[in-house]
């Protein structure tokens, strides 16, 4: 990759303040100066510094965030906040997204990428990544909303949702519980509990696929490498 492109890809600026800044000798490559924004580099058998601070390049992140509620599940937007403004600029160089969308008020895990062909998988619905929520329902949560949800429910424009699993962890006028399903429809959990005539007062997302959030390391709002071992888990 070209040493120009290299640095203006995670954040030294444009390709001609980069250009400014080889000229500065700043720039060396394995402790030589590089000055021309053409020489061709390789930053994973290369040492890089600018300023003698080593350069650190990686093609993908990968990033569990625990969102929390009022950001949108998106990249950018003329008038609200988006999960990417919660990323520190030596993340967001890379361009993550997110993969699938949790909705404005929904919490919980959420994974960023810029490897588009893990997030397509991941969101595949050949795959069914099972993706678990803990939500507060206002309503009693019954025995046959779980029987219901096995068999599947049907939405408000027709569709027949796959099965779900619905555990009751507090019942009451307002109930607790976990809910797993495999599928993304727009606001699937909040559909189908609508389904059933109630309403979801509170939505969590805590897992997916192979990722568990824990809430005790990750508060709202922060968020994390993934590990090797998660990333390999995913694929
Ligand atoms: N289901 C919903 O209704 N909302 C979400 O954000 C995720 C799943």
């Amino acid at each position: 990759m070209r040493i120009d492109k290299l640095l203006a890809n995670i954040g030294f600026g444009s390709r001609k303040e980069v250009k400014q800044l080889l000229k500065t000798g700043a720039v060396k490559v394995e402790g030589e100066p590089i000055k021309d924004p053409k020489t061709h580099v390789d930053p994973d058998n290369q040492h890089i510094t600018v300023n003698e601070e080593k350069v650190e390049y990686k093609e993908f992140v990968y990033l569990l965030m625990n969102k929390p509620a009022g950001y949108l599940s998106a990249t950018e937007d003329e008038y609200q906040e988006t999960v990417i403004d919660l990323l520190e600029m030596e993340d967001a160089v890379y361009l993550p997204f997110p993969v699938g969308r949790l909705d404005k008020d929904t919490e919980g895990l959420l994974l960023l990428t810029n490897d588009g062909q893990l997030s397509h998988q991941l969101l595949s619905p050949k795959k069914h990544v099972p993706k678990t929520y803990y939500a507060v329902i206002l309503g009693e949560v019954t025995e046959e909303d779980i029987e219901a949800f096995k068999n599947g429910v049907t939405l408000d424009d027709g569709y027949l949702t796959k099965p779900a699993i619905l555990e009751i962890l507090t019942a009451g006028n307002q109930s607790t519980i976990h809910i797993t399903i495999t599928e993304g429809k727009f606001h699937q959990v909040k559909r189908m509990f609508e389904s059933v005539g109630k309403k979801v007062t509170y939505l969590k997302r805590i897992s997916m696929g192979p990722i568990v959030l824990d809430e005790d390391e990750l508060k709202i709002g922060e968020y994390r490498d993934l590990t090797d071992e998660e990333i390999e888990a995913l694929r």
